[in-house]
C-alpha cells in the first residue's frame, strides 16, 4: 500500500530486549536492565502501598486536565498551573510539540547524538532535520545558532544531553537564548534535571519567564522511578502551553499515573537518596574509566557513555550473555562507547568486575 505522507522507511523506535527475553536466550536466571536509565531503587515505597489502596473506578475516564496532578506539580515547582502541560512520558511532549510546530518546508535544529525523538518525529511531520555535531560531547550552541535560518522552527536542547550525560552551563545557555529569534521554540529537554549536581545549572525555571519561546520538559520517569507509567510535563508561559494544548490527545495521562505522580513528588526523601547513591554509582564508574584508560563523558545524569576500545556490539552481547543489559554506543551514535545506567552497588559492582573480563 502506498500512502502521500513520505514516512515509509522510519523504523519504530527500538527501545533494547527486555530483561524476560534475555533470560530466555541465554537462560539466565537473573538479569540487569542498565540500558534504559530507570530508577534503580524502584520508586518511592509510598506509591507501592498507595496502589494497593487506590479504590479507583476503572470505569471513569481519567481527567484529561489532569487538575490535581497540575495543582501537585504546580505549587513543588512555583509555577502557575497554566504553565504545565502534561504528557504520556515526555515522549508524548515530544510529539505534542512536532506535531504542533513542524510541517514540510520548515526545519528543526538539534545536536548529534541525542536523544532519538526529536528527528524521529520530525521526519513523521516532513520536516527538514538539522543535526550540529557535539563538539567535545557537548551542544555547540554557536554552531546551532548558525543552522537556524528563517525557516527554522524548533531547536531541541538536551540538557543534560542523552547519551552522553554533558550540561550545557547556565551562563552559556543564557547567552544562546538571547540570540535565537523569538519565533523559534527552543526545547529544553531536562529528562534527568534531578540527578544534575553541577551548580552552573542550579534551575533553570527562570528562562520560562525571560523568553516566551522556551519550554522545559521534564519526566517522573527517571529519578522518580515511574517509567512505567509514563508521565511526562513541560512548563512554559501560559500563553504557549495554551497553544500546544490542543494537540494533546484528550485523556493522555491515566488516572493511576496522575495519582502515583502525586505520591511520588510528595516524597522528596526518596529523590534525595537516589541522587546520592547515583553520585556514588557515578564514582565507581568514573574510577573505572580511570583505572582502564577509558575515555568518558562528564556526566551530570544517572548514566555513563565510556569508551571500550572495541566494538560496541561485541561488548554488548558479551555482557548480555553474562546478564547485563546496556546500550551499544553503535544504536547511539557513539561507535566505540557503551552507555550504562547506574545500577543499586551491588549491581554495579558485579557489573564493572564482569566488563573487566570482557574488555
Ligand atoms: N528525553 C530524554 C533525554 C530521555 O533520555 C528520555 C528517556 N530515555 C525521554 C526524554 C523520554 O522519557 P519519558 O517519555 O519516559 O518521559
Amino acid at each position: 500500500m502506498k500512502f502521500k505522507k513520505q514516512i515509509y522507511g522510519m523504523k519504530a523506535y527500538q527501545p533494547g530486549k527486555p530483561i524476560e527475553e534475555v533470560q530466555k536466550e541465554f537462560g539466565l536466571k537473573e538479569v540487569v536492565k542498565l540500558a534504559s536509565n530507570e530508577n534503580p531503587f524502584g520508586c518511592s515505597p509510598k506509591v507501592k502501598e498507595f496502589i494497593q489502596n487506590n479504590g479507583i473506578n476503572f470505569a471513569i475516564y481519567p481527567d484529561g486536565y489532569a487538575q490535581e496532578l497540575r495543582t501537585a506539580v504546580s505549587n513543588h515547582l512555583g509555577v502557575e498551573e497554566t504553565q504545565l502541560l502534561f504528557g504520556n512520558g515526555s515522549d508524548d511532549i515530544i510529539a505534542i510539540i512536532s506535531r504542533a510546530l513542524l510541517y514540510p518546508g520548515v526545519n528543526t535544529v538539534m545536536a548529534d547524538p541525542s536523544f532519538s525523538q526529536y528527528s524521529h518525529n520530525a521526519e513523521i511531520e516532513g520536516a527538514e532535520v538539522r543535526k550540529v555535531p557535539l563538539k567535545d560531547g557537548k551542544h555547540d550552541l554557536e554552531k546551532m545558532l548558525e543552522a537556524i535560518d528563517e525557516n527554522t522552527s524548533i531547536v531541541w536542547v538536551c540538557n543534560p544531553n542523552n547519551p552522553t550525560g554533558t550540561i550545557v552551563a547556565d551562563e552559556e545557555l543564557n547567552a544562546f537564548l538571547k540570540k535565537v529569534p523569538q519565533d523559534v521554540l527552543v526545547v529544553l529537554d531536562e529528562a534527568y534535571f534531578e540527578y544534575i549536581t553541577d551548580p552552573s545549572y542550579k534551575d533553570s525555571l527562570h528562562y520560562i519567564n525571560e523568553y516566551p519561546n522556551v519550554i522545559i520538559m521534564r519526566t517522573f520517569s527517571k529519578a522518580y522511578g515511574l517509567a512505567a507509567f509514563r508521565v511526562g510535563y513541560a512548563i512554559a508561559q501560559a500563553d504557549l502551553i495554551a497553544k500546544l494544548d490542543p494537540v494533546r490527545a484528550p485523556f493522555n495521562n491515566t488516572v493511576l499515573s496522575q495519582k502515583v505522580a502525586i505520591v511520588a513528588l510528595q516524597d522528596q526523601q526518596f529523590i534525595k537518596e537516589s541522587v546520592e547513591q547515583n553520585e556514588n554509582g557515578k564514582q565507581l564508574f568514573v574510577e573505572f574509566c580511570n583505572k582502564h584508560g577509558l575515555k568518558y563523558y562528564p556526566t551530570q545524569t544517572n548514566f555513563i557513555l565510556f569508551e571500550v576500545k572495541t566494538d560496541s556490539d561485541v561488548i554488548f552481547q558479551e555482557m548480555m550473555k553474562r546478564g547485563f543489559i546496556v546500550r551499544s554506543g553503535n544504536a547511539l551514535g557513539t561507535p566505540g562507547y557503551i552507555r550504562v545506567s547506574f545500577g543499586t552497588e551491588d549491581q554495579n559492582r558485579r557489573f564493572l568486575s564482569t566488563l573487566e573480563e570482557v574488555l
